[in-house]
Parts: C-alpha cells; sequence; structure tokens
C-alpha cells in the first residue's frame, strides 16, 4: 500500500521525507485510527531526535496534501483528532460512545448513497465523511447492568453521586 502512496506523491513532485515516510508507514500499518498524540509516542520510538512540533507539523502537511484524513470520531475523546490513510476505501466509522472501539463499514450502500446525493442535488461529492455514534454490543450490556444497579441500590447511588460533586 505505501509504494502506491509514494508513487502518488513522486507524480505530485512531493519529496517524501524521513519523518512522512516514518508516519505514513505508522498509520498505514496501524489499522487503528490514532491521535497525534499517540502517533507522536510511536514516532519517538522509531526515531528518538523527533518532536511534537514536527510530529504535528508533519500530520498537517500530509493532511493538505490529501494523503491522510483527519477525523473527530464523534468528539468522543474530547477535541482529539485521528488520522488514516486516505488510501483505503471509502467507509463509514461506527463509534461506541462509551468505550471509545470504532468500526468501520464498507460496502455498496455507502457509493450508492454518494450517487444518489450527487444526482438529487446535481452535486459533485469531492469527500464523504459518515460517522455513527451509539453502544456497541458489550456496553449495551453493561449499560443495562448500571441502569439494573441504580434501580436496585437509589440510596448507594445518591451518596456516591454527592460524594463525586
Ligand atoms: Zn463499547
Ligand atoms: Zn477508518
Amino acid at each position: 500500500m505505501l509504494s502506491s502512496i509514494k508513487g502518488s506523491l513522486q507524480k505530485q513532485g512531493i519529496r517524501l521525507t524521513r519523518q512522512r515516510q516514518i508516519l505514513l508507514d505508522l498509520i498505514d500499518k496501524s489499522g487503528q485510527h490514532l491521535d497525534a498524540e499517540s502517533l507522536f509516542q510511536l514516532a519517538q520510538e522509531k526515531d528518538a531526535k523527533l518532536n511534537r512540533v514536527t510530529v504535528y507539523r508533519t500530520l498537517k502537511l500530509l493532511k493538505q496534501e490529501g494523503l491522510v484524513d483527519e477525523l473527530d470520531l464523534m468528539h468522543y475523546g474530547g477535541d482529539q483528532h485521528y488520522y488514516e490513510t486516505r488510501m483505503k476505501q471509502e467507509h463509514a466509522h461506527i463509534i461506541c460512545l462509551r468505550c471509545g472501539k470504532v468500526e468501520e463499514f464498507f460496502g455498496e450502500p455507502l457509493q450508492k448513497l454518494r450517487r444518489q446525493i450527487e444526482a438529487d442535488f446535481g452535486f459533485q461529492i469531492l469527500l464523504a465523511r459518515t460517522e455513527i455514534g451509539g453502544y456497541c454490543s458489550h456496553c449495551q450490556v453493561l449499560r443495562s447492568r448500571e441502569v439494573e444497579e441504580v434501580a436496585a441500590a437509589p440510596l448507594k447511588v445518591k451518596a456516591k453521586v454527592r460524594k463525586a460533586s
């Protein structure tokens, strides 16, 4: 996958510096959606000389060049932004708002939606981002247990709330 990124960079006349290569590699291989701070930590393991400013600046450049996508994933982690390679096929992100697990939905319905919007609005879509927030199956169980606990022991929970405030 990285070779195709290198090819597209060469076409655009962009030099793949060492820090860009390290970051692209990390984003591409992680298969996850890492935030800037995690990427900085990982990049530093590869090259101790890389500092935070360089990493953040490089991420910004990669975004401007259209090589990586910056996501906020429904802000489940506050103001944090997450990065993934643009080389992936278009997909929707399904985010658990309780544990932060992120799943990816690939598939024809997304392409269909895109085509329908283009037809209905006479719109040329350049970028589409689909984010869906909710609770994963694991968290649904935990949440229903929490609700039961609240119902069973209202006094204990009230006491806990008072302590926290
Ligand atoms: Zn969850
Ligand atoms: Zn993704």
